[in-house]
Formats: C-alpha cells, sequence, structure tokens
C-alpha cells in the first residue's frame, strides 16, 4: 500500500480534512464546519481530533509522511506562524504549526491557501505536467501563486503572488491593503456584488435591482445568473471584471512569460460570463500573449496582432479542475514532496 499524508484546507467557513495517498488517491475526505466564534483554540482542537482518527485509521495501509495545512493569511514558513488573516480573527501571530506537532507529535507544514491550491492543480489537476504557471484563485478576493520550475516561487518574505493587490486604475476604488484601485476591488465575488449595489443606486438597474429585493442572499452567483439571462447591466458588471483580469494578466504574461495560468476559485464558476472580455484584453494589450497565443483564442477579432501563433510554444489561460479540493490536495502535497 502506498505511503500517504494529510491535507487540511482551514477557510473562513469551512474546516476541510483528508488523507491522500502520495500517488495522490484521496482516500477520505471530513468537512467540519469551522465555527469561527468559538475561538481558535476550538478550532484547532477539532482539526487535530480529525487528523489523529485519519491518521489512526490509515497508519495500516501505508507509511504517515505528515500534515500540510493550508490557511487563509500571510503566514511565516520559517517559524509556522500566522501573521495575519483576515477570515480569522484571533490567530494573528499565534504559533498553528507548533502547536499542533506539540498535540499530535506529527510532522506540520504551514502554507498560505492560495499557494497550496496552486501545489494542488499543479500535481492533480490543470496543471498537471507543466513546470511553469501561476494560479489566480478569485473569490472574497484574489489570492496568488507562482510557480517556477516545479516549487512555489515565494520571493523574499513569502509574499509574492499578491495579484490581488497589483493596481488596475490609479484613483480606483479603496482597497483593505491600503491601496486603491486593486484589480481584486473589480474581478473577485465581493465586487461583484459591489458593482451590483453601484448600478442599482443609479436607478437605471431594473433587473438587478428585482434581483437584489427578492433574493435575500444576492451573491455574485445569483448576478452571474442573470447576466447569463442577458440582462445588461449584469453583462456589464462580468465585462469588467474580466476587463480587469485580463489587464492583471497582460502584465503577468508579459513580466512572467509562463506556460500556463490557471483561474480558480468560486468565481471562475462564471467564466461564460467574463472569459471573452478577458482573453479580448490579452490580445490588445500583450505583445507576449499575442505572440503564442492558441488558435482557439483568437477568435475572428478584426486586426488582431499580426504576432499571434508567432511561436510554437502557448500561452495556455485555463480554468481549474479540482475546485474545492486543489486546497486539500495542494497540502496534502507538501510533506509528500
Ligand atoms: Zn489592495
Amino acid at each position: 500500500m502506498p505511503d500517504f499524508s494529510i491535507g487540511v484546507d482551514l477557510g473562513g467557513t469551512n474546516l476541510r480534512i483528508a488523507a491522500v495517498s502520495t500517488d495522490g488517491q484521496l482516500l477520505e475526505k471530513i468537512t467540519l464546519g469551522v465555527k469561527v466564534a468559538l475561538g481558535r483554540d476550538h478550532v484547532i482542537g477539532e482539526m487535530c481530533d480529525a487528523i489523529h482518527r485519519l491518521t489512526e485509521q490509515y497508519r495500516g495501509s501505508g507509511r504517515f509522511v505528515g500534515a500540510g495545512i493550508g490557511v487563509p493569511g500571510i503566514i511565516d514558513r520559517e517559524t509556522g506562524m500566522m501573521c495575519k488573516s483576515a477570515n480569522l480573527p484571533g490567530w494573528s501571530d499565534y504559533p498553528v504549526r507548533d502547536e499542533i506537532e506539540r498535540r499530535l507529535g506529527v510532522r506540520v507544514f504551514l502554507d498560505n491557501d492560495a499557494k497550496v491550491a496552486a501545489l494542488g492543480e499543479k500535481w492533480l489537476g490543470a496543471g498537471r505536467g507543466v513546470d511553469n504557471m501561476a494560479m489566480l484563485t478569485l473569490g472574497t478576493g484574489i489570492g496568488g501563486a507562482i510557480v517556477l520550475n516545479d516549487k512555489i516561487f515565494y520571493g523574499m518574505t513569502g509574499m509574492a503572488g499578491e495579484f490581488g493587490h497589483v493596481t488596475v486604475e490609479p484613483d480606483g476604488v479603496p482597497c483593505g491593503c491600503g491601496n486603491h484601485g486593486c484589480a481584486e476591488r473589480y474581478a473577485s465575488a465581493t465586487a461583484v456584488v459591489r458593482m451590483a449595489h453601484e448600478a442599482i443606486a443609479t436607478g437605471n438597474a431594473p433587473g438587478l435591482a428585482k434581483a437584489a429585493k427578492s433574493d435575500p442572499e444576492f451573491s455574485a452567483r445569483s448576478i452571474y445568473n442573470l447576466a447569463i439571462q442577458g440582462d445588461p447591466d449584469a453583462r456589464r458588471i462580468f465585462h469588467r471584471f474580466g476587463q480587469v483580469l485580463g489587464i492583471l494578466l497582460a502584465g503577468l504574461i508579459n513580466v512572467l512569460n509562463l506556460d500556463m495560468f490557471v483561474i480558480g476559485g468560486g468565481v471562475a464558476s462564471a467564466w461564460d460570463a467574463f472569459a471573452p472580455q478577458m482573453f479580448a484584453e490579452l490580445r490588445d494589450r500583450s505583445l507576449v500573449y499575442a505572440a503564442s497565443a492558441p488558435e482557439d483564442a483568437v477568435g475572428k477579432k478584426e486586426g488582431a496582432s499580426a504576432l499571434i501563433g508567432y511561436t510554437r510554444k502557448k500561452t495556455i489561460i485555463t480554468r481549474a479542475l479540482l475546485g474545492s479540493d486543489a486546497g486539500l490536495y495542494g497540502a496534502a502535497r507538501i510533506p509528500a514532496s
């Protein structure tokens, strides 16, 4: 039987834990609703119980190589400390790794959730077999990770890949990071809902206004559904979304010239609504993309650059394949690699 590891995906609303064999087979997955309000110690306790149960259960089938944990926040990989997390109040400056190692007596690795999602897609998803790629996770904000020569590129302080806070609008919407006009203010689930409320406030978006009134959730998904049904104001929001994502990707492609860019996260499922504009921006704004665009992404656009198809190697922009399991697989991959 193959060896196995444990992957943990600690989110703001769910705690998910999986036993995964080192050859990538899912052995078992547990989903626990995280009662963040009950505090850090409660969450750590539930996590340790679940890890313990899974390791005991599968120990007979192979060697346990350790646990990887993806967390939503900025972490210090050397010390295994959570430095800052917007979604997990009360976890700042907490030694997550050491505490779990102490309780369970197993090897524990801690990493940022966007980085482990990229590792998951690289291992078993869209990026399988690709050495150089980046992943953008479109959710509440935009998470990001760069993979170079098969390894996450962390940068000096581990913060490389903060794509969401690249400026796309000089005097744009203020962002929690202190900047204005960050990409995630226009191309995330939060941004879609904000833009919808702004459109409703003008009094000229009847479809959105009606949906907001009748749908207590009124989420990015509701607005996507309207866009797909042809509502012009909802379509305009995803047009803006695609435009900003295209501007961001054009910059990344020009700078990094990677083989693949994987788009994941909850709002990636609105692909049909934003991707056409995203590709249009890429063709217009990135000479590197224009020189390496796949034929099927070129379309029939008038005046498409003469550079398109210039090289035999193609820049692939694609959707993630593993959905919310990417983080679980990626976290399990860290101790196994
Ligand atoms: Zn920002």
